[in-house]
């Protein structure tokens, strides 16, 4: 029912769903249902359900909500007729962006095949910080690619999460985590949800993370707790980089010109000063150990230091002190948690009896695990300044030596990646062409300025100036961009915008009002703006109002879906998961699954992967898409790992299976795969693993994935912002926030906005977060939710709502340089005295989700997002300059009486 994807069973009475329980035999929630989960009978009789295609009638307004039924092969004729056209003059003039959705193997491949850039998912306002940051640094990241190893962790540091971010299995964990006599410390804002049974709670300043992380690993390194051993072999912290200012290749890596790069696109071929020797020596050469620290000159006369070194003197100014300013984290809590982690890290070691053997071929006996768990999300992601964050977590996290190992940071396959991992999209405009596949994937991961998606001049080619010079890092796309920029024309206008399950005109954007009122607008020729609009939902929401044509989604008991290894799995620790839902009831009215929208569209469209070489259908419906498609002819991976082989018999390789989605359904619908003990730790350096992912191709390389404590790949950018890359060059008005923000070490800086704003005026910062019972937005009106909340509050602390002089529970207005909304007050001792917080996406528009005119949702419920801006003073993007995240979190505002 959401992106936890526990396994659920649905007991039927008289063909109709009757109760859901958690499904004991599922791996992922063992039994344990939310609020919302269990609530799923609720979400099936919604009011809100849409249940037959609409036409927006002739002559009503968008946003009026004025529709006529129309029958599927009038909206398939329509469509068809239109994407055909726009296929085949400029395909990029159709833009799909989806919600959380859970099928963005499939959204992203329909794009591609259609030949359009303008696809992302909710990402890029989501927590897009929290992956890259991550990836770039890691190879790998929280959630369903990571997560901390509570079974063996003795203290676990929560930051920026939101109540129960994810749901069930990290319950389930903490739960026994503290059982077991494990220390939990929450760093937030506020204290709810998982922080609230946290042992220690350190409330912090929105958008201050970063300082707190960098005083934090500046303790560690100047107390010399840090895993010198894990940071000479498995990161980069040894390697040494050119320091030499005048050098063309100044502050990459020191390469042996002479030595085998082994694989050119992750060259092998860096230096280590060797502290026996005292020499320059190939990196991991048999006997070597690298200084850390130091300053030395190769026998060219070019001048190096280790990375570590850079980093360490980084590190020296930000010391507590410096990070209690910002944070208002006290000096003596930041000393004490530093050593709390370094000496657990380091005195309560972890050694497992399990033999591996690493990338160089050294034998280990044993597996090491330094007990320091950690798990992050948006709270520290959606933030201008949230990559760099994010780096100095994963930084802190290997400087403790937790990656991959028991009792800290755990991959889940088919992590780790490649740094950065190798998928790419086009170079240039010209990778769109009429009738074409896209010349790449929507969605990549540069490694260098040539990997952006620009013209020549440095433009976009995306429509919301994805891996452009603004934001070359976006990896999964600016959905909060897209709107604002089709309505500017910026870079240029779309013609049909497609929308699934995504409520961009009220909780999945920045701008609210400005969104709404962008939909609705039209230019000289009397046109909209953005002339068609499609929304695919099954429920009525803000956004549907001001579609051109609706086309009603199934629930989630009525339709196949995948959770796939092509996509965002399940997987655990130990191994590669992948299940999938099969439907129980049949979809109400006309209801029909988006998956099944795509395979009809694109069979219509004829698009190549969807099509046998005659031209003709080459799908049924998306059961036997998911079962017969491979990702290349004969390739044997599909978007299902289990029971593969024409009888069943291969995993995750194989020739389709006709029966596969029968044997899901035997099996609990969980295909699970378990690695060998020596295969489950240590992966960005195992080999026996390397080699067995490579194998199953979840990897291209074997090679290893060192930990980049310093990023090489963002200095690429810098050097060419600096005029000294041999490649692209960012246009000069860029230059400048590029040589900044690509910084190859962690900095911390004071989010966008908040520089642009006066903080005298509006000196609190304002966040939101999902409630338990609303674990996403989407799909949140649900009768027996509504009565735990019907509407929010602000949560203001007893002192700064006594010093503006507002009551607990009365009206009370949040007001931002951007504009203003009344809500009703809360006093809370749970939220720092800097911060006023709600629920995201309770508070609703009149007239949408079937609710009645005095509902609760709005007349006492509000979104946060009136008051937010998604663009800055000046006019740039309300995004962070690496990655494009939104820094919807970095609002300041005040409070009055109403
Ligand atoms: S966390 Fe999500 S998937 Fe799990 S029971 Fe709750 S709603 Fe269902």
């Amino acid at each position: 029912m959401c992106a936890c994807r526990c396994g659920i069973r649905v007991h039927l009475r008289d063909g109709k769903p009757s109760y859901i329980e958690g499904n004991p035999e599922h791996p992922l929630n063992k039994g344990v249902i939310c609020a919302k989960g269990a609530s799923g009978l609720m979400k099936q009789n919604s009011p809100a359900r849409l249940t037959r295609p609409l036409r927006r009638k002739a002559g009503a307004e968008r946003g009026a909500g004025e529709f006529e039924p129309i029958s599927w092969d009038e909206a398939f004729a329509m469509l068809e007729q239109r994407l055909a056209r726009i296929r085949g003059t400029d395909p990029k003039k159709f833009a799909l962006f989806t919600g959380r959705d859970q099928m963005q193997a499939l959204t992203g491949l329909f794009a591609r095949q259609f030949g359009t850039p303008n696809y992302a998912a909710h990402g890029g306002f989501c927590s897009v910080n929290m992956a890259a940051g991550m990836i770039y640094t890691i190879g790998g990241s929280f959630w369903e690619f990571g997560g901390p190893d509570l079974e063996r962790a003795k203290l676990f540091v929560m930051l920026g999460t939101a109540e129960d971010h994810h749901s069930n299995p990290l319950k389930i964990a903490i739960s026994k985590f503290k059982r077991d006599g494990g220390r939990f410390v929450s760093i937030n804002p506020v204290r709810t949800g998982y922080s609230a049974i946290a042992d220690e709670w350190i409330p912090i300043r929105p958008g201050t993370d970063g300082a707190l992380l960098l005083a934090l690993n500046q303790e560690i390194v100047a107390q010399g707790l840090f895993d010198r051993e894990f940071v000479a072999r498995y990161t980069n912290g040894g390697q040494l980089v050119i320091t030499d200012a005048a050098s063309p290749r100044h502050g990459l890596l020191a390469t042996d010109e002479d030595a085998d790069p082994v694989n050119p696109l992750y060259p092998q071929n860096q230096l280590w000063w060797d502290r026996h020797s005292n020499r320059a020596v190939a990196t991991h050469t048999p006997g070597a150990d690298p200084r850390l620290f130091g300053d030395y000159t190769l026998p060219d006369g070019t001048r190096v230091q280790p990375a570590f070194q850079l980093l360490a003197e980084r590190l020296r100014a930000h010391t507590p002190e410096w990070a209690q300013e910002i944070t208002g984290v006290p000096a003596a809590t930041i000393r004490r948690l530093a050593h709390e982690m370094g000496i657990t890290a380091r005195d309560e070691k972890i050694e497992l009896p399990i033999a591996w053997t690493d990338c160089w071929g050294n034998e280990h006996q044993t597996v090491t695990g330094n007990p320091v768990a950690f798990h992050a999300m948006r709270g520290l992601a959606a933030h201008s300044n949230g990559f760099h964050t994010v780096r100095s977590l994963g930084i802190l996290m290997s400087l403790l030596g937790t990656i991959d190992r028991p009792g800290g940071f755990r991959h889940k396959p088919p992590f780790p990646r490649a740094i950065p991992p190798s998928a790419k999209t086009p170079t240039g405009p010209e990778g769109v062409q009429p009738d074409t596949p896209l010349a790449g994937l929507a969605l990549g991961w540069p490694g260098s300025p040539e990997d952006l998606f620009v013209d020549d001049e440095g433009g976009p080619v995306r429509i919301d100036k994805g891996f452009s010079w603004e934001y070359p890092l976006s990896v999964h796309g600016l959905m909060h961009n897209v709107i604002t920029n089709a309505w500017r024309g910026d870079p240029y206008r779309l013609d049909t915008l497609m929308i699934f399950m995504a409520n961009m005109a009220w909780n999945s954007t920045m701008n609210t009002d400005q969104v709404r009122k962008m939909l609705n607008d039209r230019g000289a020729d009397g046109e909209y703006r953005i002339p068609f609009l499609v929304v695919c939902d099954a429920f009525q929401s803000e956004t549907v109002a001001f579609a051109d044509l609706v086309l009603p989604d199934t629930t989630y008991l009525e339709r196949h879906d995948v959770m796939s290894m092509l996509d965002r799995p399940i997987s655990e620790f130990d191994g590669p998961v992948d299940s999938v839902r099969v439907p129980v009831v049949p979809p109400t009215g006309e209801c029909k699954p988006f998956q099944e929208v795509l395979i009809e569209l694109a069979s219509r469209l004829k698009l190549p992967a969807f099509v046998n070489t005659n031209g003709a259908r080459k799908y049924r419906d998306y059961p036997d898409f998911i079962v017969r498609h491979e990702t290349e002819p004969g390739s044997g991976i599909g978007f299902l790992a289990g029971w593969r082989g024409a009888d069943g018999s291969k995993s995750l390789l194989g020739e389709p299976n006709p029966d596969q989605w029968q044997r899901y359904a035997e099996n609990n619908c969980v295909f699970k795969h378990e690695l060998p003990p020596s295969y489950r730790y240590m992966r960005n350096w195992n080999r026996g693993y390397m080699e067995w992912a490579q194998r199953h191709r979840l990897r291209r390389w074997g090679d290893p994935i060192l930990v980049h404590l310093y990023s090489e790949v963002l200095q690429k950018f810098r050097l060419a912002a600096q005029d000294k890359w041999p490649g692209r060059r960012p246009p000069a008005h860029l230059a400048k926030r590029v040589e900044t923000h690509f910084d190859p070490l962690p900095f911390y800086s004071q989010p966008l906005e908040v520089q642009a704003t006066d903080t005298q005026r509006y000196p609190l910062a304002a966040i939101t977060q999902r409630p338990m019972a609303m674990y996403h937005s989407w799909d949140s009106q649900n009768a027996w939710l509504r009565q735990i909340h019907t509407h929010n509050y602000l949560f203001v602390n007893p002192r700064t709502a006594a010093a503006a002089g507002v009551a607990d529970g009365a009206w009370m207005w949040v007001e931002s340089p951007w504009g203003r909304v009344r809500c009703m007050s809360r006093h809370s001792e749970a939220v720092e005295p800097g911060t006023v917080w709600t629920w995201n996406a309770i508070g609703k528009s009149p007239g949408a989700w079937g609710l009645a005119p005095d509902a609760n949702e709005f007349t006492r419920g509000f979104i946060l997002n009136h008051v937010i801006s998604d663009t800055l003073p000046g006019g740039t993007s309300n995004s962070d300059p690496v990655t494009g995240q939104a820094g919807w979190y970095d609002v300041r505002v005040r409070i009055s009486p109403a």
